[in-house]
């Protein structure tokens, strides 16, 4: 039996318990159906066959929810953050245990190859190590002395929170935001995308059976319009950590108003990658390729512009296109396949949109740029480079979120930084030059939240993790987190004897 037969055999066995019934909610630590029993269809990228019923959360579960989050914040806060440490590595050892599970139902569930899930649940599993490690200190201040008063910081956490996920990879980035929710102290009500519903059910469970008190993590399923706006508006929730497209996090902080939320929204990008003629070529090539190609290209940080020093295009942009060519498309489960279906129909329609906006801009069509014909029923599109786009183009400002390249010349180094940095968005930005004092320079002067110097995307949990301008309000990753999740309190102490101003003594 090959491993893609072997994959797709066990994956069968683990998605079929997601067929006998409309997949639950799972509230106050029991798993249960909506209020008015409201389902909807849960489908595979792969030939959008279904995979069964998913219970589609109402205002009323919501409420549920939020309220069994509510009653449980007031005990787990007071759990010592020794204990909580033990019992989310208890999480993690549990995600390890299900890794493969995990990494196939989330497969078939998003259309993301093996090749990159395998290591989606080991990552969120480090995700829960690195935050359960800093819980005994997640409420540590500072130290602020003045001459007659000592002042002193305290953090606690800011209570029932709700975390607003989407699809692309969904279950790393439940945990990266989960994960230190919990460490600070928070309970959590998580609404996971309705396009990729399963991992987030298989996390509550592993959660629960690892030990987490009831109402501590609750999960609502269910669509944005309605059971993710319930849980913007909710008043016992004091916060919202949303990821997701530009538009809703907008959306949400209009919604979050009333009840003054405080938000933390991780959003889209158009992130440049700068290639001057000094760099390494080669390595730039692999960079820029994984970048964009992996993942389906449906990733935040995708580097879908690339910006190329005009005396090394032609030869740049022909080696982009050379690998494009010869990269795998295919089932998701074949190990050897490097990019998968687009996650459901409706996004297959926007991304090949953008072909048609690309012929009718003038770009050149270097590759793809059309579904993929072997697969009739799956949402598959050929990994694509667009060549002499320029900057006002949609191709080049708009977030694609697909395997789509789009490549712009450039002269000088004013030219590049004037182009990375004339898009709405501010994300993350790449660049490629063997000039240190260059590199520094545009380290500087890009608009983004984070920049990576003669490298790929590469994850260090204690770095922050965010965006500027339309890409996002906030950072996630180490301490970053738990400012976010708790309020910071200032306490002043009179060291004796100074002057008090005195009123009403005349
Ligand atoms: P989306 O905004 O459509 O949906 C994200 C989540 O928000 C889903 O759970 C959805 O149900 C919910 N939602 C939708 N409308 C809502 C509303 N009115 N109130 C409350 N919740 C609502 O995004 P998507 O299509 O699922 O994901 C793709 C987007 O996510 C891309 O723009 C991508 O760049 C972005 N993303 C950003 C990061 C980052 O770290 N910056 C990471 C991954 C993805």
């Amino acid at each position: 039996m090959s491993v893609r037969e072997d994959n797709l055999e066990r994956a069968a066995e683990f998605l079929n318990r997601f067929r006998s019934k409309p997949l639950p909610h799972f509230i106050n630590g029991e798993q249960v159906s909506s209020h008015g029993a409201a389902v909807f269809d849960n489908v595979t990228p792969v030939d959008n066959s279904s995979l069964g019923k998913v219970c589609a959360g109402t205002p009323a579960d919501i409420d549920g929810a939020a309220s069994a989050a509510r009653d449980a914040f007031d005990s787990w806060r007071r759990v010592s953050g020794i204990d909580r440490k033990r019992l989310l590595h208890r999480v993690a050892d549990a995600i390890v245990a299900r890794q493969d599970e995990i990494a196939l139902v989330e497969s078939i569930d998003t259309g993301q190859p093996i090749r990159y899930m395998s290591k989606a649940a080991i990552r969120g599993a480090e995700n829960f190590r690195f935050f359960a490690d800093r819980a005994p200190s997640s409420r540590d201040g500072l130290a602020l002395p003045a001459e007659e008063h000592l002042n002193y910081t305290l953090r606690q956490p800011i209570g029932p929170v709700g975390v607003i996920t989407p699809w692309n990879t969904p279950f790393m980035l439940s945990t990266w935001k989960i994960a230190p929710a919990l460490a600070a102290g928070c309970t959590v009500v998580h609404k996971p995308a309705e396009w990729s519903p399963l991992t987030a059910a298989l996390l509550a469970e592993i959660c629960h059976e690892a030990g987490l008190p009831d109402g501590v993590l609750n999960t609502v399923q269910g669509s944005g319009e309605i059971a993710g706006k319930a849980l913007t508006e909710h008043a016992a929730i004091k916060a919202i950590a949303f990821v997701g497209e530009s538009s809703t996090g907008a959306q949400i902080m209009g919604q979050g108003a009333p009840s003054l939320k405080r938000l933390h929204a991780e959003l889209g990008g158009k992130n440049p990658v700068i290639v001057f003629a000094d760099a390494d070529l080669e390595r730039a090539l692999d960079a820029v390729v994984f970048m964009i190609y992996s993942l389906n290209g449906e990733r935040c940080t995708s580097s879908s512009r690339v910006l190329i020093q005009a005396s090394i295009y032609d030869q740049f942009t022909a080696a982009i296109r050379d690998r494009a060519l010869r990269l795998k498309v295919g089932h998701p489960l074949d190990p050897s396949v490097e990019i998968g279906p687009l996650i459901h129909p409706h996004h297959l329609d926007k991304v090949t949109k953008y072909f048609d906006i690309a012929r009718a801009e003038g770009a050149t069509i270097a590759a793809g740029a059309q579904k993929w014909p072997e697969s009739k029923l799956g949402n598959y599109v050929e990994p694509t480079l667009f060549t002499h786009a320029t900057e006002s183009m949609r191709i080049a400002s708009e977030e694609i979120f697909g395997p789509v390249l789009t490549a712009i010349p450039f002269g000088d180094d004013n030219d590049a930084l004037r182009i990375a940095n004339d898009v709405q968005y501010g994300l993350a930005a790449y660049l490629w030059t063997s000039d240190i004092e260059r590199g520094h320079r545009f380290a500087r002067d890009l608009d983004a939240g984070m920049i990576w110097v003669n490298s790929e995307n590469n994850r260090h949990l204690p770095a922050p993790f965010g965006g500027m301008k339309a890409s996002g309000i906030g950072r996630d990753g180490g301490d970053y987190s738990f400012d976010f999740y708790m309020e910071t309190k200032n306490v002043c102490v009179a060291l004796g004897g100074h002057a008090i101003p005195q009123i009403g003594t005349a």
